[in-house]
């Protein structure tokens, strides 16, 4: 059945230390998990069923901001069909870095309306709380990868804003 399923790029942004790996792992499972080296990126694919539906994303999970080779920086804002830009809520900084990172990443691509979702990961380390909660924002989740909470909903969500682009079009 395959063949016809759509499949999407979706790239994972933030600083070292936040969490990307873990949600990239708690997104594809321990059983289900697929690593795939192409070209030194690594990614983990997996087949989401939402509202009736199967859509493959393939998450990409290669953000090394400390290299400082720019073409590897321009790949990675180049590639996604969409994004997820994780922070701690542990630390400030890397919220910061994550608000950058989504201005740069919107004029880079700003001939394109690409899904960008700010996920603030570790919501579990509640005592540890440097950035409050952005209440209802729209593309805004906060997930903890330690304890598997919202990990689901966040990639449920960015397949259902992949799917509302595509319909617009
Ligand atoms: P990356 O550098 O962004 O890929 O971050 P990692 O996935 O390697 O995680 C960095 C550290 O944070 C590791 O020690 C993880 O176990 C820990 N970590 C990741 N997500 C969570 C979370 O949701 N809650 C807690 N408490 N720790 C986490």
């Amino acid at each position: 059945s395959g063949c016809w399923e759509p499949q999407y790029r979706v790239v994972l942004l933030g600083d070292p230390g936040v969490g990307k790996t873990s949600l990239a792992n708690a997104f594809a499972g321990v059983q289900e998990r697929d690593l795939l080296e192409q070209h030194g990126e690594v990614a983990y694919e997996r087949t989401l069923s939402v509202d009736g539906e199967e859509t493959t994303l393939l998450v990409i999970d290669a953000w090394e901001p400390e290299r400082r080779e720019s073409w590897h920086r321009s790949h990675c804002l180049q590639v996604g069909n969409a994004y997820v830009i994780v922070y701690s809520i542990t630390d400030h900084g890397s919220f910061e870095s994550a608000s950058e990172l989504r201005i740069q990443l919107r004029s880079m691509r700003q001939a394109e309306d690409i899904p960008i979702i700010l996920v603030g990961n570790k919501s579990d380390l509640v005592r540890c709380r440097e950035v409050s909660v952005e209440g209802g924002a729209s593309g805004f989740i906060e997930t903890s990868a330690a304890l598997q909470h919202n990990v689901a909903e966040l990639f449920e969500g960015v397949v259902r804003q992949l799917r509302l682009r595509r319909e617009g079009k």
